[in-house]
């Protein structure tokens, strides 16, 4: 019997946002169009998910608010899956309030290194190359951090600052990494000056660009869009991925989870089939109209037997996530969350739920903090729970986040293997290699998004910016309609 493209499915790898958001942009644009995702996981929504315990309490995989795309398209989905009334909408100033710990300080008033704290020598030495190097023409020769970085603040700053700090987060050194690192560890501006001298200077765009307002909650209002953060009511943002599910099922989409593994067939140019195994054994045959991949290029190129011999490492920071519950704030002002640079702390990040979703202050406060043990040269699984939730604790101590007079409530530890990418030329490369020798096949009904699909990629806005316009090209070109 010859299959018609009635019976072939859109298949999508992975049920986290990506693959549901696409999902249900697919059905939008297609009604009738047989949508399957599938997902190793037991539960859909990746990161975006939450940890559910047996007692009722809640959390997320630390910090994820839902950032708009500023493209209707994706940002009034959100709306359609949740009624407005439903979300949290944080804009303006108080769209994102974070903040650092750094140089044995909590910055309540900014996320960005202040320098303000070094001393007057090496101050003036920052500010004389800085200024320096503004008029210098930015060169981008290469994937290098370290010259990205060097053509933003100069090179002072950077082996002043950035080099210490990176060597520090990620145990490697500056030349060996990628301009991703910026992106992915906000080292894209600095703080030099105090607020009142900024407002003169924020008239410049090349100071602006490179220059941190040291006040986020009076940021004179200069920004070019009008992006909001959002964040269910309730709290778990397993709110919003339950009613996205939801949508989904009553459209007729398949969400298959417990995967142990797929095998594609593919003749010529394309794939035909994938065979979708389940954890208890069964599993099922699927015709193939387009395959939207959102679980990165590794996978792939091991889905299609491709060769990954002399591929560098791809893998990345393995996290461990405290969850804990205190009887009363932690002192954090007003921060959604803080990064942690200070070397000698494992703490990435600090979120204070409460702060973005008051309704997660019910029987104490709930407090996340990401753990990236490698920061002491060690494994996640050197490491028990006890001795996790120890770290934590004395860590949030250490920091003056927790006092004598903060009780513990409730504890958890998932240290379940999540990682975070590790932003190095090696892993970046390696993915550009992989990307080739797939491209190399040719697949016409295979396209790829998601993090690491394309450089850069790793904020929700951006890999569903990313996202939405591959399925408008698919759906667009007529090749995959043959
Ligand atoms: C530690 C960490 C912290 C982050 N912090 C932030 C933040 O503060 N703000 C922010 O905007 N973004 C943050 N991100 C990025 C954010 O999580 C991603 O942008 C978002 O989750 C991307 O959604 P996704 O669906 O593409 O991927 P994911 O959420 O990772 O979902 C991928 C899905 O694919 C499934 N999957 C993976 N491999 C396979 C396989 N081989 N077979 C079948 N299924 C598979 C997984 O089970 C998962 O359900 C963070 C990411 C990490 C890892």
């Amino acid at each position: 019997m010859i299959e018609t493209l009635a019976d072939k499915k859109i298949v999508i790898a992975g049920a986290g946002v990506t693959g549901l958001m696409m999902a249900l942009r697919i059905k939008q644009l297609d009604p009738n169009a047989e949508v399957i995702i599938f997902d190793k996981a037991d539960r859909p929504g990746g990161m975006y998910q939450s940890i559910e315990y047996p007692n009722g309490r809640i959390f997320d995989y630390g910090m994820h608010l839902i950032y708009e795309s500023c493209n209707p398209v994706v940002d009034d989905l959100y709306r359609e899956v949740m009624d407005e009334q439903d979300w949290h909408i944080h804009e303006k100033n108080e769209k994102d309030i974070a903040g650092l710990f750094y140089r044995d300080r909590l910055q309540d008033y900014s996320h960005y290194v202040d320098l303000r704290s070094f001393t007057e020598g090496e101050k003036k030495k920052f500010l004389g190359d800085f200024m320096l190097n503004l008029e210098n023409k930015r060169v981008d020769v290469s994937r290098s951090g370290w010259q990205a970085l060097q053509s933003q603040f100069g090179r002072e700053i950077v082996d002043s600052v950035h080099r210490p700090l990176i060597q520090a987060l990620y145990g490697m050194s500056i030349e060996d990494a990628d301009q991703f690192v910026i992106k992915a560890t906000a080292l894209d501006r600095i703080v030099l000056f105090n607020p009142d001298t900024m407002l003169d200077l924020m008239k410049s765009d090349k100071i602006r660009s490179r220059l941190a307002f040291a006040d986020q909650l009076n940021l004179p209002p200069y920004r070019t869009n009008n992006q909001k953060a959002l964040y269910p009511k309730r709290f778990g943002m397993k709110h919003f991925i339950d009613r996205l599910v939801k949508a989904l099922r009553e459209r007729g989409v398949e969400i298959l989870t417990n995967i142990a593994g797929v095998s594609l067939h593919s003749s010529g140019d394309r794939v035909d089939s994938i065979n979708i195994k389940e954890r208890n054994g069964n599993s099922k045959e699927v015709a193939v109209r387009t395959l939207f991949w959102s679980i990165g290029w590794p996978s792939l190129a091991y889905a299609l037997g491709i060769d990954m011999s002399g591929i560098g490492k791809t893998g990345g920071t393995k996290v461990v996530f405290a969850n804990l519950v205190f009887n009363k704030p932690p002192e954090m002002g007003k921060l959604y969350y803080f990064y942690c640079y200070d070397p000698n702390f494992a703490t990435f990040r600090v979120t204070h739920y409460a702060n973005y979703c008051p309704a997660a202050a019910v029987d104490g406060f709930p407090v996340c903090v990401e753990l990236w043990p490698s920061r002491l040269g060690m494994h996640p699984t050197q490491l028990s729970d006890e001795q996790c939730l120890a770290l934590a604790i004395d860590e949030l101590r250490c920091m003056g986040i927790i006092t004598d007079s903060h009780m513990l409530k409730f504890s958890a530890i998932e240290n379940k293997g999540a990682e975070f990418p590790l932003p190095s030329i090696i892993n970046v490369k390696g993915i550009e290699e992989i990307k080739n020798r797939i491209h190399c096949k040719r697949m016409r009904n295979i396209e790829v998004t998601g993090i690491m699909a394309e450089e850069d990629l790793f904020f929700i806005p951006d890999i569903l910016n990313h996202a939405f316009s591959v399925i408008e090209k698919t759906f667009t070109s007529e090749t995959n309609y043959e």
